[in-house]
């Protein structure tokens, strides 16, 4: 393989302004994994249902981004869902990703371990969107646990059916994104459904995992108080498991990926939120008793 597949200095999920994502990021791409080139189109398939290997678009070091302390993101390829805000069109298409063994990955969570530990950090599985490889990821999330390593699942909830019980087990934090507040805004943003991210969500609650719920304010699109009482009624149903509300402005940063793939960017034009805007939203979140950044 490449030594470097790309070094990622954009943002994902409206969440990461870039200098400060820049800044904060010690090393990416896919250097150091050794790919598993030689295996015929059967077997992947078969190593990817059981986790042997996982398509991976990237991962860096960063701090304080994807979850509390210093963590290993890894950024899995495949999304079924296509926002209209999406920053990385890039990792939609699993078979765009790298192939990578789980042994690679989980050596990687290893030599990492202490600095983990020691920064209250740990381990993200982020995207595309990282429960399409649940076998993978809930397989590294397992040997993270073992070695007292922190783990994170950054998602849209939309796959909640692939992830079993039992792989919510090894899940210390939950990063979901609830895009809208009903179906049809939901629908509108994302081309899917809101229904499985609302049960993933109830599900990890139920099982005592923590959740830091991530909003994405956009203008004409999901700003609306219908909308977002909605989305704050839905979070309500998570109960206590909510440690925080994330309320991520729109910004363009994404348009340039959108190009460079000639896929039609539907928010060519779109602005991101006033300040005005964002406290009125904010203070709709903290009128339900949520802590709100
Ligand atoms: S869920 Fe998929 S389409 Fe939506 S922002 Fe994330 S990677 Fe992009």
């Amino acid at each position: 393989m490449s030594e470097t597949t790309e070094f990622r200095t954009t943002t994902r999920h409206m969440l990461k302004r870039s200098k400060q994502y820049a800044s904060q990021t010690l090393m990416g791409g896919l250097s150091g994994f050794e790919s598993p080139i030689g295996l015929d189109r059967r077997d992947r398939i078969e190593a990817l249902r059981t986790g042997d290997i996982g398509f991976v678009h990237s991962w860096d070091i960063n701090t304080s981004v994807d979850g509390p302390g210093t963590r290993m993101t890894v950024f899995m390829s495949g999304c079924p869902l296509r926002c209209q805000y999406c920053q990385n069109p890039d990792t939609w298409k699993m078979r765009d990703g790298q192939p990578v063994y789980l042994e690679a990955m989980i050596r990687k969570v290893e030599r990492y371990a202490d600095l983990f530990k020691a920064t209250g950090g740990g381990i993200t599985f982020s995207g595309g969107e990282s429960m399409m490889q649940p076998a993978f990821v809930s397989r590294v999330f397992r040997a993270a646990k073992e070695m007292g390593v922190h783990t994170c699942l950054d998602t849209s909830g939309f796959l909640n059916r692939n992830y079993t019980d039992e792989m919510i087990e090894d899940i210390d934090l939950c990063l979901i994104d609830v895009k809208s507040g009903d179906e049809e805004t939901y629908r509108k943003v994302t081309g899917g459904l809101l229904a499985p991210t609302i049960e993933f969500g109830q599900r990890l609650a139920r099982a005592g995992k923590k959740i830091w719920v991530r909003f994405v304010l956009v203008p004409g699109l999901t700003d609306s108080e219908e909308n977002v009482e909605n989305v704050a009624r839905i979070c309500d149903t998570f109960g206590e498991a909510i440690e925080h509300i994330d309320v991520l402005g729109f910004h363009q940063l994404g348009r340039p990926k959108w190009h460079e793939l000639r896929i039609p960017y539907p928010l060519e034009d779109a602005k991101g939120p006033s300040a005005k805007l964002k406290t009125r939203v904010k203070e709709q979140f903290e009128s339900h008793g949520f802590v709100v950044y």
